[in-house]
């Protein structure tokens, strides 16, 4: 990885557009150099300092993708995703390198950080195919001589906000669809991540200048908050989509609505899985192990509550409790770690938060939490998994806490459950695990789960990028990646042709000169 490192620093990737060069080198508003520090919640060390975009600069960077659009719009969508097509080869490339930055600079476990750009791949695959069919429909007009139909077109400049638990994968969701469908992108990476998405950028950048793919379609700035403020308020941006907290995605609504510009929400979760006296728990478990302490409990998906059948409550408990004794908390680089760190101190104290708010709110720690110390955990960010029974869904249960605590929760009937279920403000990720028809189909019928994924056997977390993700309620009503998810990106024209000789209104309408 010190190599791919080195390639980063010789051939830098800052703020700017496709090569970067042009904005490379930054400074702050201020005149000095106001770095972003990249610490790697590994082990603490300092990984980079990266230049913040400067408005100045981001000004360029805007009008250097406006210009581009003009150019690459015109591009057929199968040239369009044939370009796509190359850079899922470039990121199989450099799988092993990307995968390897993705876990030391977020803190995922090696096989997850590898998942994510398997992801890239994955869409990238997707968005070809895709390219070829961004399908309008036919409709019979009622006018005679008259043909209707409709097409989609590309919105112009997509922004693209991420959030640090999936720094690569979630930009890829939106800029391969976004790029195939005619548009150009503008990405602001988590502020916590910045290295992984100079070296995605770094990655295509091949691919972009080999087939002459003007400055501008894949443009990078960095920077926090602020950064990401510039996107919602600038009515240059066509859509702007934002990943990341609920918090966020209602500062985003209400500036992109206040200038009637469109935006996509992918915002926060809390998942529950319920388990019925019919499940299966030989597959129940490691789904709910994996769901809940997967990515130290930082995934949007993560499982966060457990609904259990009274019949099995304490049988589940005693399985939970004995799997978790076998937890390995550590690098997660090393291929035997479970559980790697949260992303930095800021979420250990959130953590920490939480453990009090369970005892004050009359839950118990079946797995008291806990901030490792000692030789592997210098970076502060290493904690124990928790476990907590909860005697009813308590304001800290309703609230997400993005670390890994799992709540317990007891049901009578499978209505309760549900009503537990969707008794939250989130709607991300729902599961049920179950052999039970009856119980199945409730759980996935319109009074049942309220959730844009809903499960049946499996947990709640990693999808595939074939389907439509994204959730309701404060989660922000988005879809992104498979299905149709497309349309979000390009703009629906109704085109009605009159190929007659006479001019006949709808309605019956007549007027005549
Ligand atoms: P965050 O909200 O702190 O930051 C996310 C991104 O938004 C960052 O790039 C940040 O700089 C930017 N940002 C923050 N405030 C902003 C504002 N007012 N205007 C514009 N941009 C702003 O989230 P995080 O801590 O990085 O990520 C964790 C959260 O993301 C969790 O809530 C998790 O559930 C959610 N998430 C959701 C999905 C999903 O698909 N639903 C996927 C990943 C993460």
């Amino acid at each position: 990885m010190q190599q791919f490192l080195q390639k980063l620093k010789t051939q830098p990737v800052m703020s700017g557009t496709s090569t970067g060069q042009a904005f490379w080198h930054a400074t702050a508003a201020d005149g000095t150099d106001s770095l972003l520090d990249s610490y790697s919640p590994v082990d603490g060390q300092l990984m980079a300092r990266v230049y913040p975009t400067v408005r100045e600069d981001y000004d360029k960077v805007v009008e250097t993708a406006r210009a581009a659009f003009l150019t690459w719009r015109a591009v057929p969508a199968p040239r369009r995703g044939e370009i796509v097509r190359q850079m899922g080869e470039q990121f199989r490339q450099y799988k092993k390198e990307l995968g390897t930055l993705v876990s030391y600079e977020m803190g995922k476990s090696l096989q997850e950080g590898m998942g994510e750009v398997q992801e890239i791949i994955d869409i990238c695959d997707f968005a070809v195919g895709q390219s070829r069919q961004l399908y309008g429909l036919t409709m019979h007009s009622e006018r005679p001589d008259h043909r209707m139909y409709e097409q989609w077109h590309p919105l112009g400049v997509v922004g693209i906000i991420t959030a640090f638990n999936f720094p690569v994968a979630v930009w890829s969701w939106n800029a391969m669809l976004a790029w195939v469908c005619g548009n150009v992108c503008i990405w602001k990476p988590s502020e916590k991540t910045p290295l992984t998405a100079l070296a995605c950028q770094q990655i295509i950048k091949e691919v972009l200048e080999q087939n002459d793919v003007p400055e501008g379609v894949s443009c990078l700035i960095t920077g926090g908050r602020d950064t990401g403020t510039w996107l919602a308020e600038d009515p240059r941006i066509a859509l702007v989509s934002a990943t990341g907290s609920t918090r966020m995605g209602k500062a985003v609504a209400q500036t992109v609505s206040a200038r009637l510009g469109r935006y996509l929400l992918e915002l926060g979760g809390n998942n529950a899985i319920i388990l019925t006296a019919h499940a299966d728990l030989n597959i129940a478990i490691p789904a709910i192990v994996f769901g809940a302490v997967g990515t130290a409990g930082q995934r949007c998906t993560s499982t966060r509550r457990l609904i259990i059948h009274e019949s099995i409550y304490e049988d589940v408990k005693n399985r939970l409790v004995k799997a978790y004794g076998q937890l390995r908390i550590g690098n997660p680089l090393d291929e035997n770690t479970h559980v790697g760190p949260l992303i930095d101190q800021a979420a250990v104290a959130g953590y920490q938060a939480a453990l009090f708010q369970i005892k004050e709110q009359g839950g118990r720690l079946l797995i008291d939490g806990e901030v490792l110390e000692g030789p592997g955990f210098e970076s502060g960010c290493y904690v124990r998994p928790a476990i907590a029974e909860m005697p009813a869904q308590t304001a800290i249960v309703q609230h997400e806490t993005f670390a890994p605590i799992l709540y317990l929760l007891k049901y009578g009937t499978l209505d309760e459950a549900i009503e537990l279920q969707n008794g939250v403000p989130q709607g991300l990720s729902s599961a049920i695990f179950t052999l039970n028809m009856r119980e199945a189909e409730q759980f996935l019928s319109t009074a049942g789960s309220d959730c844009g994924i809903a499960n049946v056997n499996i947990g709640t977390s990693g999808a595939e990028i074939g389907g439509a993700f994204g959730g309701e309620k404060e989660t922000g009503g988005g879809r992104e990646s498979g299905s149709d998810a497309w349309k979000a990106y390009m703009r629906r024209q109704t085109n009605t042709i009159n190929y007659g000789t006479s001019l006949p209104l709808a309605q019956g309408i007549r007027f005549e000169l």
